[in-house]
């Protein structure tokens, strides 16, 4: 079996290379150019991510999701 990584090696990550960047679903400033418009996660390759950072963004929007970004309908229901 080949696994091909060439793809992964080539681009930087964005978040291995500036290691001030944090993230963190508070801060939605540095993860929202990860997501589009409606709120759709854009795949890793087009940013470049590693894996292991793209998982990081992915939950940090999730959470985003349902705290901040997600409209709340109604009033909240504790
Ligand atoms: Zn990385």
């Amino acid at each position: 079996m080949r696994i091909k990584k060439d793809f992964s090696r080539r681009k930087a990550c964005r978040f291995c290379m500036e290691k001030s960047l944090v993230i963190d679903y508070k801060d939605i400033k540095t993860f929202r150019s990860f997501v589009t418009e409606r709120g759709k996660i854009i795949p890793r390759r087009i940013y470049g991510n590693c894996a292991k950072h793209q998982r990081q963004v992915n939950e940090a929007i999730k959470r985003a999701r349902q705290i901040a970004l997600l409209p709340y309908t109604g009033h909240p229901q504790l």
